[in-house]
């Protein structure tokens, strides 16, 4: 592996810093495994797609209604495709992923790094995996404080781990 492909994979899969996660929490209301989801995806995005929240749009596939919509806060509070910009669009699913698009040109330079890391540099695809999906519904995210403990296990998790591409 190139030593820069390996270097842009550790950036990759850091842990959350707590400063991103306390602010969000603070946006969403509460702390949980599902909004931390969000925010390693928009995290995620943003790196990978090299884009200026301008320059992203993003569409959620997930169930209606809480705990599955507070993914969508998470994936507005890092991404930047909010609501209010009209950038972010919900569908309803039976299960959750997401789907990243760059619009603008990004620059030159951003352009050239994504289409190294081997993809069109243009879109995204992130879908939960399955048995995160099971562990979300196996009850260990139980109350305000099993979810805030799930969370932040989840936010030290590597981005594989949590979601296939
Ligand atoms: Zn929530």
């Amino acid at each position: 592996m190139k030593k820069s492909a390996d270097c842009a994979r550790r950036v990759l899969n850091v842990a959350l810093p707590e400063g991103v996660i306390s602010q969000a929490a603070a946006f969403h209301g509460h702390l949980g495994p599902w909004l931390v989801l969000g925010l390693k995806a928009g995290v995620h995005a943003r790196r990978k797609l090299a884009a200026s929240p301008f320059e992203l749009k993003a569409r959620i596939f997930c169930p209606a209604g809480t705990p599955y919509t507070c993914f969508i806060d998470g994936v507005q509070f890092s991404s930047g495709c909010t609501m209010g910009k009209g950038n972010i669009v919900h569908y309803r699913a039976k299960r959750c992923r997401v789907e990243f698009t760059r619009t603008g040109d990004g620059g030159r330079f951003h352009h050239k790094d994504t289409k190294a890391q081997g993809g069109s540099g243009t879109r995204l695809r992130l879908a939960l995996r399955t048995e995160v999906w099971d562990e979300l519904h196996s009850g260990s995210d139980e109350g305000m404080a099993g979810a805030a403990r799930l969370g932040r296990e989840f936010s030290r998790r590597r981005l594989e781990e949590l979601f296939a591409q």
